[in-house]
C-alpha cells in the first residue's frame, strides 16, 4: 500500500493489490518474527496400520498480529526469496531438538519427528555441522530426527545436496522424500542416494479406493517399490476411512491425514501420544 500523508492508506479493491500488500507486510515482519518467536511449530501425528501413533511431522505456523495464523504455503516462498529461510529452518531444527529433550526429561517415550527442510538449506555446506551441534547440545539421539526433502533440492548444487544427505545419514538422521511422484524425476532420487522414507503425495491418495482409477495403480506400485527397496512408505492427506482401508490392505506402513488428526499445537500432540499425560 502507498502511504498518503500521515495516516491515510489508500484502499485497494483488487485481489492483486491486497495480496501484494500482504506480501509486503509479511516480508517486512519476517525478520522480527524470528527474534520475537512469533513462529510456532504444530505437529501432525503419523499412525501405523493399527492406528497407533508412530511419530509426527513438524509444520510451521506464523502468528502474525495483523493477519492471524499465516500458512507456510504463503510465507515459505517469501522466506526462500529473501533467504531468511535458512534462519527459519535452523530455528525449527533447534526447536524440535529442544522439544525432544523436554520429552526425555519428562521420561516420556520419544517418537521420531519429521522436519521439512527447504532445498535452499540443503544446498549449504554448514547444514550438517549445525544439525550435529543441536543434537549434541540437547543430547538427543539422531534417529529421532527425519528431514523431508522435495525434488527441487536436486536441481542445483547437486553435489552439496547429495553429500549433505550422506553425512546426515551417517550421523543417524533419517531422510524422507516428500511429495513423492509429483516431480519429473522422483525415481532418479532413489538412484542418487539412499533414503529411509518415501512420502506419497496427497494428490495420489484422493480417490485411491475407487479401484479402477490411475491413483490406485500408482499407489500400489509405489508401495511395492518401497517394499522391494526396504524403504518405509508414508501416505499423506488421508481423509477418509476407505482410503485408510485401501492403504492397509496394500501394506502401507504409515498414514498421515485429517482422518486421524490435523496438525496440532504441542500440548495436544502430547495428549494424543501419551494418553493420560
Ligand atoms: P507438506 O510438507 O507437503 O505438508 C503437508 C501439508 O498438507 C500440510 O500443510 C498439512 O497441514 C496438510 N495436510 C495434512 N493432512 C491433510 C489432509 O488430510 N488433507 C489435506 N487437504 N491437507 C492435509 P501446511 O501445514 O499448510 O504446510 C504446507 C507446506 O508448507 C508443507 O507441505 C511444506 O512444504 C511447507 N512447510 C511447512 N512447514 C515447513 C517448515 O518448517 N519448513 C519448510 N521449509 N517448509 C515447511
Ligand atoms: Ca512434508
Ligand atoms: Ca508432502
Ligand atoms: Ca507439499
Amino acid at each position: 500500500a502507498k502511504r498518503q500523508g500521515k495516516n491515510n492508506y489508500r484502499l485497494y479493491s483488487s485481489h492483486q493489490d491486497i495480496s501484494s500488500y500482504k506480501k509486503y507486510i509479511l516480508e517486512k515482519d519476517m525478520r522480527k518474527a524470528i527474534v520475537n518467536e512469533d513462529f510456532e511449530i504444530y505437529y501432525q501425528p503419523q499412525v501405523n496400520k493399527e492406528g497407533i501413533i508412530y511419530g509426527a511431522e513438524a509444520l510451521l505456523r506464523w502468528n502474525h498480529k495483523e493477519w492471524g495464523l499465516v500458512s507456510p504455503g504463503e510465507f515459505i516462498p517469501l522466506a526462500e526469496e529473501n533467504h531468511l529461510i535458512n534462519r527459519i529452518g535452523d530455528w525449527v531444527i533447534r526447536k524440535v531438538c529442544a522439544q525432544l529433550r523436554d520429552w526425555k526429561d519428562k521420561d516420556l517415550t520419544i517418537r521420531p519427528i519429521a522436519i521439512n527442510l527447504s532445498p535452499i538449506r540443503f544446498m549449504k555446506t554448514d547444514l550438517v555441522a549445525y544439525v550435529k551441534r543441536q543434537l549434541d547440545l540437547f543430547d538427543v539421539p539422531a534417529k529421532y530426527l527425519e528431514f523431508e526433502i522435495t525434488e527441487g533440492s536436486l536441481l542445483k548444487e547437486e553435489k552439496t545436496v547429495i553429500s549433505n544427505i550422506e553425512k546426515l545419514r551417517n550421523l543417524g538422521v533419517k531422510i524422507a522424500i516428500d511429495d513423492f511422484g509429483t516431480g519429473y524425476s522422483s525415481l532418479k532420487y532413489l538412484r542418487y542416494f539412499q533414503v529411509d522414507t518415501i512420502k506419497i503425495d496427497q494428490a495420489f491418495i484422493k480417490d485411491v479406493n475407487d479401484g479402477s482409477n490411475v491413483n490406485s495403480a500408482i499407489v500400489s506400485s509405489v508401495l511395492h517399490l518401497a517394499r522391494e527397496m526396504g524403504i518405509k512408505a508414508v501416505a499423506e492427506g488421508v481423509e477418509e476411512y476407505e482410503q485408510f482401508e485401501f492403504l492397509k490392505q496394500k501394506e502401507c506402513d504409515i498414514i498421515q491425514g485429517y482422518l486421524f488428526s490435523k496438525p496440532v499445537p504441542v500440548n495436544q500432540l502430547e495428549k494424543m501420544m501419551w494418553a493420560g499425560y
